[in-house]
Parts: C-alpha cells; sequence; structure tokens
C-alpha cells in the first residue's frame, strides 16, 4: 500500500520544489537573540525573529522559569479542568487580563488553538462572521470549524465591510474578526473605523494581537490602545511566542460571559494538555516588566523608527508600517530570493518573502525590528541594504 502513496508524495515534494516553494531550515545553535550562531559557525543579525521585546533570552524571564521548574516540577501531564491548573496559570490569566484591559483570560497551549476554538462554541448557523481578507491561518481554520455564516472583505476595507455588513444584516449575532497588525506588510486594522461600523450595524469585534501585543501602542498594550478603544472590545486573542517572551502559549481575553463559556465549550482548551508551569511563570515575570517600566516598549519603538527612516532615505520602496514589521518592496521573487542570500553573507538574516505568501508581483523582504538591536546592529543591517541595494541596482 505504501509504495503507492510514496510515489504520490515524492511526487507533489517535487512539485512543490519545481515552484520554488519548499522550504527548508537554518538551524541555529546559540539563544534566540539579536545576534544568534548558525551550525555552520557563521555568526549573524538576526532580523527575522518575532523576538519584538528581546525577551526569548531574558535574564530575568529565565531566572523566573528556573525557579518555577524548581517549585512547580517539570509538566502538568493534564488538561486545565482535570488537574492541570497551577496558582500560575490562574495568576498569569489575571495578569493577562489587567494588561489589556479586559474582564477575564483563558490560556491554550498556542494562539493556533486559541484561534481555532473560539468560534464554534459561541456562534451558530444563525450568525455571521465577518472576516479581513488576510487574516491570519488560524483564524481562517477556527471559523471553517464554526457553523456561522462567513462574510469576507477586503484587508482594511472600510467600504467593502459595510457593505458585507449590510449583507450580514439579518441574521442573529455579527462578528467583525480582524488580525490587530497584518504580518507582511506590518500595516494596522483600522480600529477606529472598525469600531464606529460595528456600533452602526449592532455588530461585535474579536482582535488578534499577536504581532501587535507589546509592540503597537505607547506601552505596547496594542491596537485597542492605539485607537483608544481599550476595554471596549468584546474579544482579544494573542500569543506568548512573539513579544510576550516566545517560548509557547495563547490566549483569549474579554467579555467574562465569553471567557467562561469559552472553558466550558472551547475544544482546543478541553481536550489538550496545559503549558508547562514554567511558561506561566515566565508570563507573569513579562507581564510585571512591561508594566514596571516603559524601557522595552521604548527601545522597540525608537529602533523601528531609526531602520525606517534610513532604509527610507536610502531610497527603498517600503509598505506604509505602524508596528515593527518593514517589508522592503523588491517586487520580483528572484531578486528577493538574491537579496536575501547577499544580505546573509554580510551577516544579516532576513527573509525574502513572494507568491503565495503574498500577491504575485509584490515580492518583498520582510524586516522584524527588536529592542533587542543596538544601534550600531541596525546600522550594520543598513550598510548591509545598500552594498545589497547598489549591486543589485535596487537603489542608485
Ligand atoms: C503567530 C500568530 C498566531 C499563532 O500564534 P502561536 O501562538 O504561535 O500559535 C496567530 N495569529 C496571528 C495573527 C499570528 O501572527
Amino acid at each position: 500500500m505504501y509504495e503507492n502513496f510514496q510515489e504520490h508524495l515524492k511526487a507533489t515534494l517535487d512539485d512543490i520544489r519545481e515552484s520554488g516553494l519548499y522550504k527548508t531550515e537554518r538551524i541555529i545553535v546559540s539563544p534566540q537573540g539579536a545576534e544568534i550562531v548558525l551550525d555552520t559557525g557563521q555568526k549573524v543579525l538576526n532580523f527575522c525573529a518575532n523576538n519584538y521585546l528581546g525577551l526569548s533570552n531574558n535574564r530575568l524571564l529565565v531566572e523566573a522559569a528556573r525557579s518555577a521548574l524548581e517549585s512547580h516540577g517539570y509538566g502538568m501531564s493534564s488538561v486545565r479542568f482535570i488537574c492541570g491548573t497551577t496558582d500560575l496559570h490562574k495568576r498569569l490569566e489575571n495578569m493577562i487580563a489587567g494588561f489589556f484591559g479586559t474582564e477575564d483570560t483563558i490560556l491554550y497551549a498556542a494562539c493556533f488553538d486559541a484561534n481555532g476554538g473560539v468560534f464554534e462554541p459561541l456562534l451558530t448557523d444563525r450568525d455571521a462572521i465577518i472576516s479581513d481578507a488576510l487574516n491570519h491561518a488560524s483564524i481562517i481554520d477556527g471559523v471553517r470549524l464554526c457553523k456561522a455564516q462567513r462574510f469576507r472583505y477586503e484587508n482594511a476595507d472600510m467600504d467593502d465591510l459595510e457593505k458585507q455588513l449590510k449583507l450580514a444584516r439579518d441574521l442573529r449575532f455579527r462578528l467583525i474578526v480582524t488580525d490587530g497588525v497584518f504580518s507582511m506588510d506590518g500595516n494596522v486594522a483600522p480600529l477606529d473605523r472598525i469600531f464606529e461600523l460595528a456600533e452602526r450595524y449592532d455588530a461585535m469585534i474579536m482582535v488578534d494581537e499577536s504581532h501587535s501585543a507589546g509592540v503597537v501602542g505607547n506601552t505596547g498594550r496594542g491596537v485597542t490602545e492605539l485607537f483608544n478603544l481599550r476595554g471596549k472590545i468584546e474579544i482579544i486573542t494573542g500569543t506568548l511566542g512573539k513579544a510576550f517572551g516566545g517560548a509557547i502559549g495563547g490566549f483569549t481575553t474579554g467579555r467574562k460571559e465569553i471567557i467562561e463559556l469559552l472553558r466550558q465549550r472551547s475544544r482546543p482548551y478541553l481536550f489538550s494538555n496545559s503549558i508547562p508551569p514554567l511558561v506561566a511563570a515566565a508570563g507573569i515575570k513579562m507581564i510585571e516588566m512591561m508594566t514596571g517600566t516603559n524601557e522595552l516598549q521604548d527601545r522597540l519603538h525608537n529602533n523601528s523608527r531609526h531602520f525606517i527612516s534610513r532604509i527610507t532615505g536610502l531610497g527603498f520602496d517600503i509598505k506604509p508600517t505602524m508596528s515593527a514589521i518593514c517589508a522592503v518592496m523588491l517586487y520580483d521573487a528572484k531578486l528577493s530570493q538574491d537579496f536575501a542570500a547577499l544580505l546573509l553573507e554580510e551577516g544579516i538574516y532576513v527573509t525574502g518573502f513572494s507568491y503565495p505568501v503574498v500577491p504575485k508581483g509584490q515580492a518583498r523582504i520582510r524586516v522584524q525590528l527588536s529592542a533587542a538591536h543596538e544601534t550600531e546592529h541596525i546600522e550594520k543591517a543598513i550598510a548591509a541594504f545598500e552594498k545589497t541595494g547598489r549591486k543589485l541596482g535596487v537603489i542608485k
């Protein structure tokens, strides 16, 4: 039996390779950080991690995790409702709610699970989900698991959102769903205008703050801070795997009845293991740090501004961004791959993205800034972009 299937798999893999979509993995032998060591021995500056606040190898978080490893052991061997809840899980849930100005929080093993488990328990075929076309894959999958009727609007297009809200007018409940920051361009969802439309058409809102929590807003509270909407959004989802320490874990935070029902009915919560106590302990330390001082958020904002002003000054074309993501547009798929390879030779690690990850003719290099970057790291990246840009004829 397997022989036929094996042939089929090999053909599929060859197709992926031939269309240039085969993904390989680079092996890192150091902790994640601004400067990393690859298994080739090369030391490079990392500009493609979601390590926005530089917490992946932060001393205080490592210490908090180590200490919880001693006090609470390694694993929980249980889902939350049987015997998988510690004081650390509850404290972290309360602190996440405090951070976002919401009423309660439920933790998941990942934000992929939070999004996978949020729609189906709350909505039925009498309801509508109205989703931004560029929402994350986990939102798309979560929506598929739910019987609610589906409506889609073009990315951040408020005229189209209004059109969809009109189409969904006769359904019982309407939920508008959007990423806070869209990962390929770094643009922010226009939450102020989404909120107005939600009021006008009697809809609720869900925002996924995975790329915006810790990043967007003066104190890093995300897009609800940026648009002065703290406490006014029904559902927020997010990850502990990006700015918030980078380990593992996700959450849904919002209205308390919503969270209460998710604890009863959300399948990835009911049927999947608890996050390890050491991750919860590091999460608690992370929120304490971000509440105690704005140093990391300020550093990240300064670094993003610095990079953007230098890269545009050199004549590169970038997508409008309000996050720590900067898409340097090269438009051509092969050019973006060659550009990234030459940057790596200069010790700068970034990723080139082309179709189908981004639209045809929109190939780019995505740069992600971090509070862990020193000014000299950014200057080194800028120098490498300048040298490579001239060599490949992208800038004069
Ligand atoms: C990264 C990301 C996720 C997935 O988060 P994990 O915790 O890694 O599963 C979900 N939504 C968005 C918008 C993301 O960017």
